[in-house]
């Protein structure tokens, strides 16, 4: 990994942090907030931006049953998505839910 100290005095450690529209992992300092990124999470923020640009769009929220869902484009099966790989639901912002995988899909 990366040394652990900043050149302020803190501690730089492992985070998830919003880059440019996306949650990815980056390591940041506890005192400064300085943000840094490893050749391998900048390969990631990469993936995460290809991945978006293949599946973005509008999308429509369906009633099944009780029960409502959104469909999703068949392209996101190419990352692994398929009926029962949700882990949880969760709120992320004013506008948005977060549905996290039990596994990763980029
Ligand atoms: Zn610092």
């Amino acid at each position: 990994m990366i040394a652990a100290k900043c050149k302020c005095g803190g501690s730089i450690g492992l985070e998830r942090c919003f880059i440019e529209g996306f949650l990815a992992e980056c390591m940041r300092c506890n005192k400064c907030g300085e943000t840094l990124f490893t050749p391998e999470q900048v390969k990631q923020l990469a993936k995460l931006r290809e991945a978006n640009s293949e599946i973005e769009g509008k999308r429509k929220i369906v009633k099944v049953g009780s029960s409502i869902a959104a469909l999703l484009p068949k392209k996101v099966e190419g990352y692994g998505v398929r009926e029962g790989v949700v882990d949880s639901i969760r709120v992320l912002s004013s506008k948005s839910l977060e549905i996290r995988f039990n596994k990763d899909i980029v």
